[in-house]
């Protein structure tokens, strides 16, 4: 049977100020490493031949329907505007409208020079798009917005990074690829009309019920706000929440220098390219508000009067603090194992995260324990979490359903970041079997699966990464 994918290209339609055509350019021998059947299924994807997966997810054969083109966009990049980005090395295939009725992209990346390459070679190596597919399918395990990978293949063209490394194109999905940087863009260069139409565009197609620019900015908030609260509360750190990289459906998008932590250390980094610590762990919800005050800035250009624009923009954009902070004490609480707020809940949690920090103790395997005599074990001075523990036990022993509460907020399983370089090197070495492990079980990250217990341990000394490089 041959491969359907049954497009509709709605972003193509909206006309050619917000991108520019351009195929995939072709590689010399693709290869298929990975392709993901439950997805293509929620898609709606006919799957069709591994030799014909392999020339449509390379980018040698462009399938029926498809209308591909780069996207334009701008951003901040660690805090400075940059007035053009773009795709420079993806090409957005088109849409489909998935099984489970909503709208998704279908994006190569990795895929060759587009007019917005700038002096980039437009190609990705295997180990992001590696490291980009079991993250991004781990997370959307976990339960957190994100966009999420298709397929992976091997171009059989090297790409020079850190020396000669072999080349590679992940098949993207996402809800859209729309970045706070789209708008940001239009904005600056004063192109209003397109502003507006970009506008109503992202309005319908991700939150229908909103109206006005200002109902966007509230939704966008919203999500971002849950989208914090949902990394924070599994130890996650982006690595570069530049405003290109800000998806305004609210998933996590553009996976590079990015890790979940194993010691709780609120401070972490791991972009190489981080050095002021701009995205360090501890400072992602600020970072979120920041973004956000950025698509603010590009929205209120769309009003004559922009007094009362800012006015309620800056509104908008104050009231997201208090909207991460009960979004994550509404997920922390569950890590607790508690179900209803109270007085005290706060203080409470601050204080283990303290008392995490201070023991060097493992963020996922910590939560996870709780309420087993294994808790205490994370911590350099056990005592520290003992005493703790004892007016949690006071708070938490009338939680009707604690254990249950805990098993369903803490996961057993996270794509730590030695097991992730371990799995690339591998992968590049030809042997994806560390890759088909962490896929299969990251797929289930809130299970008990007893033989896969080594996949919980934190790096030992020797395997510590300590970054991720940008390299991509
Ligand atoms: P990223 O840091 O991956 O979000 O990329 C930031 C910008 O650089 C985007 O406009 C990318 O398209 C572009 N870019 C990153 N890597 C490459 C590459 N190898 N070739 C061309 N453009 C790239
Ligand atoms: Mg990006």
């Amino acid at each position: 049977m041959k491969l359907t994918i049954p497009f509709d290209n709605s972003f193509a339609r909206l006309g050619v100020a917000f991108y520019a055509r351009q195929p995939p350019v072709p590689v010399k021998s693709p290869v298929l490493r990975a392709f993901n059947q439950d997805l293509a299924d929620m898609l709606g994807i006919t799957p069709g031949e591994v030799a014909e997966q392999a020339l449509v997810f390379g980018g040698n054969l462009v399938p029926d329907g498809a209308d591909p083109l780069a996207q334009l966009y701008s951003g901040h990049q660690f805090g400075n505007y940059n007035p053009q980005l773009g795709d420079g090395r993806a090409v957005l295939l088109g849409e489909v409208v998935a099984t489970d009725g909503m709208r998704r992209d279908i994006q190569l990346k990795g895929s060759g020079r587009t007019p917005f390459s700038r002096g980039g070679d437009g190609r990705a190596w295997l180990g992001p798009v590696m490291r980009e597919y079991v993250v991004s399918e781990a997370m959307h395990a976990l339960g957190i917005p994100t966009t999420r990978a298709l397929a992976v293949v091997e171009t059989g063209e090297d790409v020079i990074r850190e020396g000669r490394m072999p080349g590679a194109v992940l098949t993207r999905v996402a809800a859209s690829h729309l970045r706070v940087g789209t708008f940001q863009i239009f904005a600056a260069r004063g192109d209003l009309k397109s502003l507006r139409a970009l506008t109503e565009y992202a309005s319908d197609r991700h939150y229908p019920d909103v109206t006005g620019p200002m109902g966007l900015l509230k939704a966008v908030r919203d999500a971002q706000a849950e989208l914090i609260a949902g990394w924070m509360s599994v130890g996650f750190i982006h690595g570069v929440m530049n405003t290109d990289n800000c998806s305004i459906s609210g998933e996590t998008i553009d996976y590079g220098p990015c890790a979940f932590m194993d010691t709780y250390q609120p401070g972490t980094v791991f972009s190489s390219i981080d050095h002021q610590g701009r995205y360090a762990y501890s400072n992602q919800p600020d970072i979120a508000v920041w973004n956000l005050a950025q698509l603010a800035t590009a929205l209120i250009q769309l009003f004559d009067d922009r007094e009362a624009a800012v006015e309620q923009a800056t509104e908008i954009v104050h009231a997201m603090p208090a909207l991460i902070e009960s979004a994550w004490m509404r997920r922390f609480r569950g890590k607790l194992g508690l179900t209803s707020p109270r007085k005290g809940d706060s203080a409470l949690i601050d204080d283990l995260l303290a008392r995490m920090t201070a023991g060097q103790a493992d963020f996922t395997n910590t939560f996870r324990a709780l309420g087993s005599s294994r808790a205490r074990d994370q911590f350099a001075d056990p005592a520290s979490f003992d005493q703790w523990a004892e007016g949690w036990q006071a708070r938490s022993d009338s939680e009707p359903d604690r254990g249950a509460t805990l098993k369903a907020a803490n996961p057993a399983f996270i794509p730590r970041n030695h097991r992730i370089e371990a799995m690339i090197e591998a992968a590049v070495a030809g042997n994806f079997s560390p890759f088909h492990r962490l896929t299969r079980v990251l797929a289930h990250p809130f299970q008990d699966q007893p033989d896969e217990n080594d996949l919980k341990n934190p790096a030992e000394p020797d395997e510590v990464v300590v970054a991720t490089f940008c390299g991509t």
